[in-house]
């Protein structure tokens, strides 16, 4: 990328109005998007005060909550200090309000000309692609509810005719090697996990091999993300809060995923559905509270797009957060330190906890089988413990203590009797299978008898641990 168009792209990526009562001011968002809607309609550079007050003072009361005939003095003076507005003779104007601006009636007198940076301007006319980028984002970041009225109301219509999101970079499915290379071509953040790329548009990275297994709920093809921070209990801040703003305002994010071995690929847009807070490790091994984000893939940025499934997610979501702290964590440590649980004292804790979850369930929506699937931690993590890293199909002939480069067991906890079938997340109805005996389990022509062997398995293997008779 040209310098010069780097640094603009730069600028309006830093534009971060100040935070008022009522949101964000949007005067200067929508100065600039009216001058690059007069860029794209070939109108001169430069307007006099007079004739550009006259043509945002209608639009920042509509779209900007900016009332009254001062209304366009703010943005037209501040949006200096972006770097995107010039004002001829600017420096000569006496000021007033502590010296930030100058009063309506010295702009009226001397009708100063005024508009885009003569090189920004250029850069605007000349690459098309480009301005409809700016535009794109600058309406989603500033104004993802009336995007297209605004779109309408500066003139950018026609530019914007192949649709907003389609003027947005990266698009879906683009894919990279690594961070560094999605940097160089879209600036952002080399490492958090939840950051703007350059264009101001939050975006999430979820790698395989990375700390976390973020990844689709099963059943569904929603995401469970873990929040921002590897060690300590995950606060509201950083990419934790930018994910809690994007909630609250139901704005689309960008979802990117690295596969083992595989590329990073912008995957799809999502929105944030749901906030949820639950017990983890961190990356120091000691347990913590994180924040888990429920994302929903939408077909675009525009909420027209939105299947009535999320909109649906999305009305229902009162930006509280879900709590799953109740259920308790077997604690870590040494086994054999002294007053340490016993595997079988953890084993009865995380059955109880897994119990008291299967027996609140009542309600069916994707919304549930997310839940559940979170909820169900203790119940895989009491059956991996009872399982002892091994297999626990009695006649596993495949590779029963494989483990993973982390050193986890190469465990799939299943439920042997489906979930639709009136099976529960509770331990004795599930088992810790090898990859193999899970194809079995699924896809073998002996499923049933060998999903009736497994059911007695488990039942057998968690009345032992439950006894106090497990084999550790
Ligand atoms: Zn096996």
């Amino acid at each position: 990328m040209a310098e010069t168009e780097a640094g603009l792209v730069r600028r309006v990526r830093d534009l971060a109005p100040a935070q008022r009562g009522n949101g964000r001011s949007l005067h200067r968002p929508l100065l600039l998007l009216w001058a690059v809607g007069q860029a794209a309609a070939g109108q001169p550079r430069q307007q006099p005060w007079t004739q550009i007050r006259d043509s945002v003072t209608p639009l920042l009361a509509r779209y900007a909550g900016g009332q009254g005939s001062q209304a366009a003095l703010y943005p037209f003076w501040a949006l200096r200090n972006n770097g995107l507005w010039e004002v001829e003779g600017g420096e000569d104007f006496s000021l007033t309000s502590g010296g930030r601006r100058p009063t309506k009636a010295t702009l009226d007198e001397a009708n100063p000309m005024a508009g885009l940076p003569k090189d920004d301007h250029e850069l605007l006319t000349q690459d098309w692609a480009l301005t409809a980028r700016i535009a794109g984002s600058l309406l989603l970041r500033f104004f993802p509810d009336v995007m297209e009225e605004v779109a309408h109301a500066v003139g950018l219509q026609k530019l914007l005719a192949g649709g907003i999101d389609v003027a947005l970079r990266p698009r879906v499915g683009e894919l990279y090697k690594d961070r560094t290379t999605i940097a160089a071509a879209y600036g952002g953040n080399k490492v958090g996990g939840i950051t703007p790329l350059e264009d101001g548009l939050l975006s999430v990275f979820s790698d395989d091999k990375g700390p976390y297994d973020d990844s689709r709920v099963p059943g569904t093809d929603w995401i469970a993300y873990t929040g921002d921070g590897l060690s300590g209990n995950q606060e509201l801040i950083k990419g934790n809060k930018s994910m809690a703003a994007y909630q609250a305002e139901r704005r689309a994010l960008r979802y990117w995923h690295k596969p083992h071995g595989g590329d990073f690929t912008f995957e799809t847009w999502a929105v944030v559905v749901q906030c949820r807070k639950r017990w983890g490790v961190g990356a120091d091994g000691n347990r913590r509270q994180e924040y888990v984000w429920i994302l929903a893939p939408v077909a675009s940025p525009l909420s027209e797009t939105w299947t009535e499934e999320v909109k649906a997610a999305l009305g229902a979501d009162d930006l509280t957060v879900h709590d799953d702290l109740d259920l308790e964590p077997s604690e870590a440590g040494p086994d054999d330190a002294p007053g340490a649980p016993t595997p079988m004292d953890r084993y009865r804790k995380l059955s109880a906890a897994a119990r008291r979850t299967a027996a609140q369930r009542t309600k069916r929506s994707k919304l549930t089988t997310v839940e559940r699937f979170l909820r169900s931690a203790p119940a895989r993590e009491a059956v991996i413990l009872r399982s002892d890293g091994r297999c626990e199909n009695p006649e596993c002939l495949g590779h029963p203590t494989e483990r993973t480069d982390k050193g986890a067991p190469l465990l799939e906890v299943d439920h042997v009797t489906q979930l639709s079938d009136g099976g529960d997340d509770t331990p004795e109805s599930m088992i810790a299978l090898c990859p193999n005996c899970h194809a079995l389990k699924t896809r073998g022509s002996n499923r049933r008898e060998l999903s009736r062997k497994l059911l007695r398995r488990a039942r057998e293997l968690d009345q032992a641990f439950s006894r106090g008779e497990g084999q550790h």
